[in-house]
């Protein structure tokens, strides 16, 4: 059994709190246990890591961009290490974990771009022989708290962006599937970075809310569900930090008549079954505008027919069991649910049987969800697919922006003004065009709208590095002796 601690000043620490279980979810046996941080954990994480902060800081911009190179090339060569132990954890396919270090890699090398990404502004003369200048300064100690569905990459949205700004970070990672964050840990030691500038608290709660109401934790970035979201921000802010919280999501794509209805079904299929739908941005709701509904549903459902399904380790699986029983017994229960508010079950992923006490449910398919159900609206986070038949793209667009969510959404379309149309038109935070999970590249930034953001920055990208530094502008005059000025060199009153 192995024994998950946290990770302090650049050592593990073994901790004195309660523990959790962590299953395999493909055997559903417990593989192992985390310790739960107390909140004295937590200060000593954020003493460590106060310690370390002045140093780090004053740490030059070419040397910290040369610790990023480093972390970024134990990673690369790590990755199947860290996909084995996030599959192992969470469940998703082998194929699915790499993929997943890889988005977080992008990340560290948008970090390594640091000494260009925190150039300031100049402007000579703004008044007679006074120049005008920009500079942007880290926080000191940050945190993050992260969700089990993304045990690497979700960490790695943040932790790069906030340690290559010359800040100290302290991560709660999910205490479904810990193993990741002490991996990563170690390579950043391996890779140079001074103890203490990273740090990993496991836990639940008790090690969030520490973290919340600590006066040395300067931000907290947060990735979850809606309610925890508003709850972080809510109890961040009234402690005076800044806070950024990326909350639930219930993505729609929206078909028009026109698509290429193989390219739909293909991506419905992958945007609704990888990693058991259990992405934020996987599609949850297919709009399909009549009269394409009878057509599209038959190439989604052969192609479901077709997916393979099995434990994460197993090459041929191309979708795994989701994280946890209860969590799995929640997903089934939509199916019952939307059968009595009216829906279709076209696929019963019920009756997908892999065997053992894994915690499965096969792809599922519900047809004529009617709009508004809790089928429609709720975020199921598993792999249940709804498709909804609209007249038109007003009513489709209509039930997109009528949501409670605006985390991702796609239109699939041949035509170029209604895409553009939709662009500008859908209340949502990241669009695909024909591309059904429109995830932006580490060099944009990642974030929903309404219930799916909390705060106001997206995380990486230049909001991420915006996030973790603060703006001076400084305003400077120097006397020239040519003007009747004395003492060149020295600053005189403005
Ligand atoms: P979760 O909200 O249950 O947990 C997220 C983090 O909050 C974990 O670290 C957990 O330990 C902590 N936490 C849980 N309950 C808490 C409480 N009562 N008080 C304080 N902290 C608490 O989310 P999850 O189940 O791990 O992840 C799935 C959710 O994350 C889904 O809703 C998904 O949409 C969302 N998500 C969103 C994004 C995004 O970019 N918007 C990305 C990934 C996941």
């Amino acid at each position: 059994m192995k024994e998950i601690t946290h990770w302090i000043d650049g050592a593990p620490v073994a901790g004195t709190g309660r523990t959790g279980e962590i299953f395999n979810p493909a055997t559903g046996r417990v593989g192992g246990h985390v310790r739960m941080a107390t909140a004295a954990e937590v200060d000593g994480a954020v003493a460590a890591a106060e310690a370390a902060y002045p140093a780090w800081r004053d740490t030059s911009l070419v040397k910290r961009a040369q610790v990023l190179f480093r972390f970024r090339d134990l990673l690369d060569r790590h990755r199947d290490e860290l996909a084995g132990l996030i599959s192992a954890e969470h469940g998703k396919v082998h194929s699915d974990a790499l993929g997943e270090v890889a988005r977080g890699l992008e990340v560290v090398e948008f970090a390594c771009g640091i000494p260009q990404l925190l150039k300031g502004g100049f402007s000579e003369n703004v008044s007679t022989r006074v120049d005008s200048y920009s500079i942007r300064q880290p926080l000191g100690v940050v945190a993050g708290i992260t969700p089990f569905n993304f045990p690497a990459m979700v960490p790695m949205w943040m932790f790069p962006v906030a340690i290559a700004c010359g800040n100290t970070f302290i991560l709660k990672p999910s205490e479904k599937d810990p193993s990741a964050s002490l991996l990563m840990a170690s390579l950043w030691q391996r890779a140079g970075l001074p103890d203490g500038v990273f740090n990993v608290v496991q836990g639940d709660r008790e090690a969030v809310d520490a973290l919340l109401a600590h006066p040395s934790v300067r931000a907290v970035s947060f990735v979850g569900s809606t309610p925890i979201a508003r709850y972080v921000y809510e109890t961040g802010t009234r402690h005076g930090k800044r806070v950024q919280a990326l909350g639930g999501a219930k993505n729609h794509m929206l078909v028009l008549p026109d698509a290429d209805l193989d390219l739909v079904a293909d991506a419905a299929v992958s945007a609704g079954f990888g990693s058991a739908g259990e992405r934020c941005m996987a599609i949850s709701v297919v709009l399909a505008v009549e009269p394409i509904g009878d057509e599209l549903v038959d190439r989604i459902v052969s192609r479901v027919a077709a997916l393979t399904v099995g434990p994460g380790d197993d090459p041929a699986s191309e979708m795994g069991p989701l994280v946890t029983r209860e969590h799995r017994d929640k997903v089934a229960s939509y199916l019952d649910l939307g059968a009595a508010e009216g829906a279709k079950i076209v696929v019963d992923g019920r009756r997908t049987t892999v065997g053992g006490d894994g915690f499965w449910l096969g792809p599922s398919v519900l047809d004529h969800v009617p709009p508004g159900s809790r089928v429609h609206r709720e975020e199921i986070f598993g792999p249940v697919l709804s498709v909804l038949r609209v007249a038109s793209y007003e009513e489709g667009l209509s039930v997109i922006n009528t949501g409670e969510y605006g985390n991702g959404t796609a239109i699939f379309t041949n035509d170029g003004g209604a895409a553009r149309r939709f662009q500008n038109e859908v209340e949502v935070g990241m669009i695909g065009i024909n591309v059904p999970i429109p995830v932006p590249m580490a060099f944009y930034s990642f974030g929903g709208w309404k219930s799916s953001l909390f705060g106001d920055t997206h995380v990486h990208g230049t909001e991420g590095v915006h996030f973790y530094t603060r703006g001076k502008v400084v305003t400077s005059r120097w006397l020239d002796p040519s003007h009747g000025g004395v003492n060149l060199g020295f600053p005189t009153n403005l």
